[in-house]
C-alpha cells in the first residue's frame, strides 16, 4: 500500500488538537490524535494517542504560550516516532470575502486571512500563527486551508446579505456561517441517501444549525462571526442590537478609549454570556445539569432558553425547507446530552417530530425517532478532520 499521511491541525482559542491519517489506495486509518490544552495557563495537557487509544505522551508541562505549546507539537512530530506528513491540513473558521475557497496556503494567503481576524477573534489569531510556524517548522511540505465557510458558498443572497448600509457590506459585512465542516462531515456520512429536506443541529461548546437542501446549505444560524445564532457555551448567539448598544454606553463610562470598550464588548458577548452568562456558574453543559439536578434554577433556566431556542430555530428552517425529512444532532452536547435532545424535540411536536426515549438514552451514532415520527431524527458524529483529510487530497490531485 503506498503511504500518503495526512497531518490535521485544528487550533482553538487555548488548545491545538491534531491528528494524522494514512491515506494511501483510499484508506482513511486514523494514526494517531493529540492535543496541547490550556495555553496560558502554568499546568496544560500536552497528549498523544494511537488508534487503539493507547497514551503515546501524557504530559502536564506548563504553557506559557502558544509558541511554546506549537514547538511541543513540532518537536513530538518530528522524533522520528511518528511518520512524517506528507501534508497539512489546517482547519480555517474564516478566510474573509476573498478567501472563499480551499486552497493551498502562501505567506501572501495568511496575510489575506490575518486581515479578516476580527471575524473569528477566537479563532484565527492562533489559526494564523500555527500557519507561519507549520510552514516553518515543516518546510517542503505543502500546508492547505480548509474553511469552515466553504460550506456555505451555496447560501443565497437573501440570508447572507445584512440589513445594514451599503458601505459596511463592502467591508465584508456579511452571514458567512461556520461549523461548515462538521456539516460537510453529516452530509458525507448520509451519503448515498442524502435526504431533501435536511436540518442539522450542531451542538457543542459554540453551537450553530443550518437548513439544507438537497445537500446544499440554504440558511445557518451562525452569521458575521461565532458569535451570532444560537446561544453557545459562553456567546450570545443573536440578541437585539439595542442591548449591545446598552452595553455599550455603561462600558464607555468607565473607558473612553472607543477600542478598548469594543473589546470590552467583545469579552461580554464572546466570553462572558450564553449558557455561562445565565446561570453564573458555568459554559459547560455537564456542569449544568449537575446543578440542575442540585436545584439550581439559574441553570435550570440556562438550558431551558438553549433548548427553547433551538426548537425556534428548528421551527423557522421547517418553514424555509417546507417541510422536513432529517433532523440530526451532532457536536458534544448533540451527541452526550439525552435530555437536550428530549426537550427541543419535545417542543416540536406539532413537526411531526417524536422520539422514542429508549431510543434516545444513547450517546453517540443512533436513530433516535419513534416509528410513528414524520420525520426521521439522528445523532451522528462530526468527523471534522476526515474532511479536512478528504480536501486536502483533493487539492493534492489525489
Ligand atoms: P464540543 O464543543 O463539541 O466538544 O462540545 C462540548 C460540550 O459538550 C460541552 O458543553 C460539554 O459539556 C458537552 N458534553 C460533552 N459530553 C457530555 C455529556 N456526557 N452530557 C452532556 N453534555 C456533554
Amino acid at each position: 500500500m503506498s503511504s500518503l499521511p495526512i497531518l490535521v491541525l485544528n487550533s482553538g482559542s487555548s488548545s491545538i488538537k491534531f491528528s494524522a491519517y494514512e491515506t494511501g489506495d483510499g484508506q482513511r486509518t486514523r494514526l494517531f490524535e493529540g492535543a496541547v490544552d490550556g495555553i496560558g495557563t502554568d499546568l496544560g495537557k500536552f497528549w498523544i494517542k494511537d488508534a487503539a487509544g493507547k497514551k503515546l505522551v501524557d504530559q502536564t508541562p506548563p504553557l506559557p504560550s502558544r509558541a511554546v505549546a506549537f514547538q511541543l507539537v513540532a518537536d513530538a512530530l518530528h522524533s522520528g516516532d511518528f511518520p512524517a506528513p506528507a501534508a497539512i491540513g489546517h482547519r480555517t473558521v474564516c478566510g474573509g470575502p476573498n478567501i472563499r475557497e480551499n486552497q493551498i496556503i502562501t505567506p501572501a494567503l495568511i496575510d489575506e486571512i490575518e486581515g479578516y481576524a476580527d471575524l473569528a477573534p477566537l479563532h484565527t489569531p492562533i489559526a494564523v500563527y500555527i500557519m507561519r510556524e507549520a510552514l516553518r517548522l515543516f518546510p517542503g511540505i505543502p500546508n492547505f486551508a480548509v474553511l469552515d465557510t466553504y460550506f456555505h458558498r451555496t447560501l443565497p443572497e437573501v440570508a447572507t446579505h445584512m440589513p445594514i448600509p451599503t458601505e459596511y457590506v463592502a467591508m465584508g459585512v456579511r452571514r458567512y456561517g461556520y461549523h461548515g465542516i462538521s456539516y460537510e462531515s453529516i452530509l458525507h456520512q448520509l451519503q448515498p441517501n442524502v435526504p431533501e429536506k435536511l436540518v442539522v443541529a450542531h451542538l457543542g461548546n459554540g453551537s450553530s444549525i443550518s437548513a439544507i437542501r438537497k445537500g446544499d446549505c440554504i440558511d445557518t444560524s451562525m452569521g458575521l462571526t461565532p458569535t451570532g445564532g444560537i446561544i453557545s457555551g459562553s456567546r450570545t448567539g443573536d440578541i437585539d442590537p439595542g442591548v449591545l448598544i446598552f452595553i455599550l454606553k455603561q462600558i464607555a463610562r468607565s473607558t473612553p478609549d472607543a477600542a478598548a470598550a469594543a473589546e470590552k464588548l467583545e469579552t461580554v458577548v464572546s466570553k462572558k454570556s450564553g449558557l455561562l452568562g445565565v446561570s453564573e456558574r458555568s459554559n459547560d453543559m455537564r456542569d449544568l445539569r449537575e446543578a440542575i439536578q442540585a436545584g439550581n434554577a439559574k441553570a435550570r433556566l440556562a438550558v431551558d432558553k438553549f433548548c427553547w431556542t433551538i426548537a425556534r430555530w428548528i421551527g423557522s428552517y421547517v418553514a424555509e425547507l417546507n417541510g422536513l425529512d432529517m433532523l440530526v444532532f451532532t457536536g458534544g452536547i448533540g451527541e452526550n446530552d439525552i435530555a437536550a435532545r428530549a426537550e427541543i424535540c419535545a417542543n416540536l411536536g406539532a413537526l411531526g417530530i417524536v422520539l422514542d426515549p429508549a431510543r434516545n438514552n444513547v450517546r453517540g451514532e443512533a436513530t433516535i425517532s419513534a416509528a410513528n415520527s414524520s420525520v426521521t431524527v439522528r445523532v451522528l458524529p462530526p468527523l471534522e478532520d476526515l474532511i479536512i483529510v478528504n480536501h486536502v487530497l483533493r487539492l493534492m490531485g489525489q
